[in-house]
């Protein structure tokens, strides 16, 4: 099968350095068997999605050199192709409406919260063989909730961290499209992976808790399960996830100190992974090299003195 990654930023700032690393694997893994590298721009976030920040993910790429072959594709392009993959899961069974307000969430969770639980949505829309469902209250618009097993598991072979089995029981029924019919993250970005045939989805691993969920939603489609890799956090030099407080962390923060994109990259791409003693490289090398195999299941330090140090052999 020809192997197709990824880059999924969502436009909510500018082009972090966390992000490049994930587009470097993402795009070395492309590079390294010959297949294809997509980028798309996740936009659905209203509020905090920008056309400065697109702009700034797009001339980001550019500055550091990783170019892609499709894209950039953007999802509030695809609403129709969305709201088309809802109507096949609620034709399947695999979604159901759930009319419970505001309110009746609120003081459900609070009861739940009371009795010392973890609050949980408790199904109580779900239609079941021999349940009775109330009359939908007039004039409410529901929204669209996952049907997700409820025994079982949600397993999957990562290629970063190894096996992982998420008990179905910890999983809610997620919500899939809002009140208005607008589709939400987790099932845009399964529909995306699908349709653009993505068969590595390479992504930070802030989405580990995302993928059983995503998982579920491939196989009620009737798709082709992607193997996942979650590549591990940078950290600063205290061992703090790196925050726009503290850390330059955006790519154009590098430029205007005057750091060169070759050195940046061959920074980046020696953070959770490394190939011997070889420090100073040519991406030309990283791409013969690179295995996702070898990359890091844990967390790695950003050391700003290697950075200069390669800066200066670039
Ligand atoms: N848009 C997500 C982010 O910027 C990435 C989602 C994904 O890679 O699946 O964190």
């Amino acid at each position: 099968m020809t192997v197709r990654t990824r880059f999924a930023p969502s436009p909510t700032g500018l082009l972090h350095i966390g992000g490049v690393r994930t587009a470097l694997f993402s795009w070395a893994h492309a590079r390294k068997n010959g297949g294809a590298f997509v980028l798309r721009i996740e936009d659905t976030d209203l509020e905090r999605s920008t056309p400065e920040s697109v702009k700034a993910i797009m001339d980001g790429m550019h500055w550091v050199g990783i170019d892609y072959d499709e894209g950039p594709f953007y999802q509030m392009q695809r609403m129709d192709r969305y709201r088309e993959a809802v109507k096949q899961l609620l034709a399947s069974g695999h979604a159901y409406p759930c009319y419970m307000s505001k309110e009746e969430l609120d003081a459900m969770r609070a009861e739940q919260e009371a009795l010392g639980l973890k609050a949980k949505y408790d199904r109580r829309w779900r239609p079941e063989e021999g349940k009775v469902l109330p009359e939908p209250p007039a004039g409410v618009q529901p929204v669209l909730r996952f049907r997700t097993p409820l025994d079982g598991v949600a397993a999957w072979d990562d290629l970063v961290k190894g096996r992982i089995e998420i008990g179905n029981i910890e999983l809610d029924d997620l919500i899939i499209a809002r009140p208005d019919g607008t589709p939400t993250y987790n099932f845009c970005v399964v529909v995306d992976d699908w349709d653009m045939g993505i068969t590595q989805v390479i992504r930070g691993d802030d989405h580990v808790n995302n993928t059983p969920r995503q998982i579920h939603i491939f196989n009620a489609l009737g798709a082709v399960v992607p193997q996942f890799a979650h590549l591990p956090m940078i950290h600063n030099d205290q061992g703090q996830k790196l925050s726009k407080r503290r850390d330059a962390v955006s790519v154009v923060d590098y430029d205007r100190a005057g750091y060169l994109p070759e050195a940046l990259l061959n920074y980046l791409a020696r953070l959770g992974w490394g190939h011997g003693d070889d420090e100073c490289f040519t991406m030309a090398q990283f791409v013969e090299w690179f295995d996702l195999k070898d990359v890091s299941a844990s967390p790695s330090r950003f050391d700003k003195e290697k950075l200069l140090w390669l800066n200066a052999q670039h």
